[in-house]
């Protein structure tokens, strides 16, 4: 066994903190990956909360990964030691149902495993993410990572950057279209980012005002101030496109209502309350409401692709481990510049 540092949650909403466990030795098919740069997600923030009644601990977070392959199975094909890899959410999955054998890992009907909280395909080998020093994964579920690209500014794109990337792909948005991004969070400014290089005219529906040069300096051609109702009142079915990345309770129904016929909005967020939804404002211009979940191994692997060759990154706020608890506070306060990572050289 490798023995590995980490910090963890020891038990629901704890402080996190140095944690020492094991992860496998690396057999045929897998490569050993030291971690340089692991985002912060709202998610680890559920999680370590257990929002969703989901948690297990002890409870290493994290699963925007990057790093450096340093050691690969004697089976390896796809990466090589000095490579640049990245994992995100999930680790393995079943590889034999019908949303695996299309690459859609993230939807196996047997459960991925996911990168932390989760177990590994055995059902009970529990999984560590990335607030760690080094990480065992399967090659088939390790991403290939250009080097060209700012690593700390690339971790973010392995769930924030898929998370938007696909369901703006599932919807077809593109140029000529009307897109609304509610959030300018570590999802909401990669949707924003990612929306305008497609061509869309994107509106930024945040409640923070002070964040209106930013959404328009990522791209974002409209900024909507939310507080005030009125000025959505102005905007009513007008939307093609409308990605819902709130990670608190909200009122979906006065974004719907943007909605022109047909349209849709899409849920990424996952508040830890239901959403309520008047079947009004689904009726009214037929329109249709989904949700998406961050993307498979094919998708993501495009999506890195995309985001090297036109220059794509997230804007991050590197910290040391040591300030986790303080990123953890500020964003929940909203107020992360769009999102945090975790130099991982300072565990
Ligand atoms: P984040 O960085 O905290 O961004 C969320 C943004 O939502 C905030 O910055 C804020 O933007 C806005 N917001 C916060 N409270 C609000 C409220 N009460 N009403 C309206 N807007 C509010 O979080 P994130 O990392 O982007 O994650 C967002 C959500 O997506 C989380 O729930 C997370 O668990 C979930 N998620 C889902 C997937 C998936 O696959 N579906 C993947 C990753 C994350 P403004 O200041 O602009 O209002
Ligand atoms: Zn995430
Ligand atoms: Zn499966």
């Amino acid at each position: 066994m490798l023995p590995t540092r980490g910090y963890a949650a020891k038990t629901r909403a704890a402080k996190l903190e140095p944690f020492n466990f094991e992860r496998r030795q690396p057999g045929p098919h897998d490569v050993l990956i030291k971690i340089a740069y692991c985002g912060v997600c709202h998610s680890d923030i559920h999680q370590v909360n257990n929002d969703w009644g989901i948690a297990t601990y002890p409870m290493v977070p994290g699963h925007e990964i990057v790093g450096k392959v340093v050691q690969v199975g004697a089976d390896v094909k796809k990466f090589k030691v000095g490579d640049v890899a990245g994992v995100g959410c999930f680790v393995d999955s079943c590889r034999t149902c019908a949303n695996c054998k299309e690459s859609e890992e993230q939807l196996c009907d047997k459960g991925p495993s996911f990168t932390y909280a989760s177990t590994e395909q055995d059902g009970k080998t529990p999984t560590f993410g990335g607030y760690s020093s080094q990480i065992v994964v399967d090659e088939n579920y390790a991403l290939k990572v250009s080097p060209k690209l700012n690593l700390a500014n690339v971790a973010p794109l392995l769930c924030a950057g898929i998370t938007t990337y696909s369901p703006l792909r599932q919807h077809k948005v593109g140029k000529g279209q009307r897109v609304g991004i509610i959030g300018l969070g570590g999802l909401g400014h990669m949707g924003v980012k990612l929306a305008a290089s497609m061509g869309a005219d994107v509106t930024v529906f945040s409640t923070s005002k002070s964040k209106e040069q930013d959404a328009l300096r990522l791209g974002a051609h409209h900024f909507v101030v939310t507080k005030d109702p009125k000025n959505l009142e102005a905007l009513a079915n007008q939307f093609d496109f409308i990605l819902d990345t709130v990670a608190a309770p909200h009122d979906p129904n006065m974004y719907l209502n943007l909605i022109r016929r047909d349209g849709v909005m899409v849920i990424v967020g996952v508040p830890d309350k239901p959403l309520e939804v008047q079947p009004f404002s689904l009726i009214f211009k037929r329109r249709r409401l989904a949700g998406s979940l961050i993307g498979g191994i094919r998708e993501t692997q495009e999506m890195l692709d995309y985001c090297a060759e036109k220059n794509i990154t997230a804007d991050v706020e590197v910290i040391p481990i040591q300030k986790i608890q303080e990123a953890f506070e500020r964003t929940i306060k909203s107020d992360v510049r769009y999102r945090f990572v975790i130099d991982m050289n300072t565990l």
